[in-house]
């Protein structure tokens, strides 16, 4: 197995001024980046965009293929913040720089097959439907022992790194 390094590396930095471990991510600059918008959202999104990496029957960044999903779907983010196979490893520069090894898994969930849904604008329906996704990934991955923490948020925007504008959910869990 290849040995740890800060620039390859999942990581906690602890910050000396507050005392707090950060995570830090230095593989997600591999991730491709569409360019920042900052006009205010299109009124007028298609339903489907060709261009969309989530978007049913798409290819994603990693070159897998989406499923032609009908409701909400799941799948292990391409460029996640945490990854399974992380080195162990750690570092103490001086008691200034000093960062542990993290472990996890990032999943995402794309709430809709619709490219110009956000959440409140499911019906009832659906949004029963993404809580129960939400209830079968926390689930299936709180029954690994190893998983010791699991943060389900929603991170929306173009900007935040999702191209399906909106709609993603994920689950960022720490082995
Ligand atoms: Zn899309």
């Amino acid at each position: 197995m290849q040995s740890f390094t800060l620039a390859e590396h999942p990581h906690k930095r602890l910050n000396i001024l507050t005392g707090e471990w950060i995570l830090v991510s230095p593989h997600r600059t591999r991730r491709p980046w569409q360019g920042k918008v900052e006009k205010p959202e299109q009124d007028q999104l298609p339903a489907f965009d060709h261009s969309c990496y989530l978007c049913p029957g798409n290819k994603r960044a990693d070159g897998s293929m989406n499923e032609s999903y009908r409701g909400p779907y799941a799948f292990t983010n391409d460029f996640a913040a945490l990854v399974p196979g992380t080195p162990q490893g750690e570092t103490n520069i001086g008691g200034l720089l000093k960062a542990t090894a993290e472990k996890g898994i990032c999943r995402v969930i794309s709430f809709s097959p619709r490219h110009d849904l956000t959440l409140p604008q499911l019906g009832i329906h659906d949004i029963r439907n993404v809580v129960d996704l939400w209830c079968d990934e926390f689930h299936s991955l709180a029954a690994d022992p190893d998983i010791r923490y699991i943060q389900i948020f929603e991170n929306k925007g173009a900007i935040m790194g999702h191209i399906h504008t909106d709609r993603s959910g994920l689950l960022r869990l720490f082995l």
